[in-house]
């Protein structure tokens, strides 16, 4: 039975292709990547990741080696990247299911090399995808640290038999144009790169989102893009030129009245000087939706904005609607909590986080459904 859910998240997949159509054409000739990870930050990935495959994206990136493998039974022959690294696994690993490690030190390159090369065998009968080598150039968190670079242009001979598919950095303040650090990271990005003994054609690969629009000398051969694609503002102080995806609404469950000095939710910390009304929604941080938002944050209801009041507790939101006609904010009315008056850079901002932790925190208990432009409103 389709029974009404009290909450219902909307994913636009024709958004996410059609922004990923734009990052595309906007990178060319540089080949546009997708970042999975972290269930397609929070979206879906079993959705996410085909629909991008649809969109023409053919090199993915995960986190984990979990992600790879979960992603390969999707995209049997997409190209997939896994950022962290080996993470103690066993080559063989990734090898098995054509997942191409994104190697973060000497040490992991030496693992890898003692499993696939020197075995006698040249890169081309190896069915073994090649890795991606990872540089830190400045984000000081995974990736080759610089005298282990140093060691690399030195000693040629870490890359016998060892032919990288990819060369990539992390930029550490691309959301930010004004940023020094942006400049200064791209070029020990390509100084590293043009001291290695390796083809020159070797791709390379710098820039995520923020990255994207930096400019072309950002692109080189490959972009990783990831909230860009799922609606967040590439930018931070620019105008966010991406579709919409997502849309969460609440039903309201009970509407009720209070007068001067009740007040509202644990700790009573919101406190009324008058009459009022409140309407209660079915959404709370177990799904996601931040304690920090108590107090602080606002919802819409018919396109008028209501605030939150009280704390946001595990399963319950209130709001006062006390400036909305009754008939307005009655039980059943739909709640607006992210969408296009809302996004979730905005609501991120008002719980003193990112867009990204609010997608990626997206809650589990939410109705999913997804538009994909062909069949609207096709349910997972
Ligand atoms: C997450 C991630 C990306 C994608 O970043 P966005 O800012 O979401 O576009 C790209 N590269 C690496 C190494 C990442 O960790």
């Amino acid at each position: 039975m389709d029974r009404p859910h009290p909450v219902e998240l909307t994913v636009d997949l024709q958004a996410i292709a059609d922004n990923y159509r734009m990052l595309a054409a906007k990178v060319k000739p540089a080949e546009c990547g997708a970042a999975v990870k972290a269930d397609a930050y929070g979206l879906g990935v079993a959705k996410v990741a085909p629909a991008l495959a649809r969109a023409g994206c053919r090199t993915f990136f995960v986190a984990t080696l979990d992600e790879g493998i979960a992603l390969r039974q999707l995209l049997p022959a997409a190209a997939i990247y896994v950022l962290n690294g080996l993470q103690l696994a066993d080559p063989r690993e990734f090898a098995e299911k054509r997942l191409q490690p994104a190697l973060c030190s000497l040490p992991e390159i030496e693992r890898w090399s003692e499993r696939f090369v020197n075995d006698g065998k040249s890169d081309k009968d190896s069915p073994v995808a090649a890795p991606a080598l990872h540089f830190d150039t400045g984000i000081s968190r995974l990736g080759i640290p610089r005298d282990e670079s140093r060691r690399l242009i030195a000693e040629p001979a870490w890359f016998d038999g060892l032919k990288p598919a990819l060369l990539m950095s992390h930029l550490a303040c691309s959301d930010d144009i004004a940023s020094p650090m942006n400049a200064r990271q791209l070029q020990r990005f390509n100084e590293i790169c043009a001291g290695l003994a390796l083809p020159a054609k070797t791709p390379r690969s710098i820039a995520a989102s923020g990255g994207i629009f930096l400019g072309p000398p950002y692109h080189l051969g490959m972009v990783r893009a990831g909230a860009a694609l799922y609606g967040l503002a590439p930018l931070m102080n620019d105008a966010n030129p991406m579709r919409q995806v997502v849309r969460l609404q609440a039903k309201i469950l009970q509407v009720r009245r209070v007068d001067d000095g009740d007040s509202v939710g644990y700790g009573a910390t919101h406190r009324f000087a008058g009459p009022a009304r409140l309407a209660t929604v079915g959404v709370g941080y177990a799904d996601g939706f931040m304690r920090a938002l108590s107090n602080r944050g606002v919802a819409h209801i018919g396109g008028a904005e209501v605030p939150i009041v009280g704390r946001v507790s595990m399963d319950l939101t209130v709001l006062d609607v006390t400036g909305l006609p009754e008939k307005a904010a009655q039980v059943g009315a739909a709640v607006d909590l992210l969408g296009p008056l809302q996004s979730p850079d905005a609501l991120g901002e008002r719980a003193g986080t990112i867009g990204y932790e609010v997608l990626t925190n997206l809650g589990r208990r939410y109705r999913r459904i997804y538009l994909d432009g062909e069949v609207a409103g096709g349910r997972a």
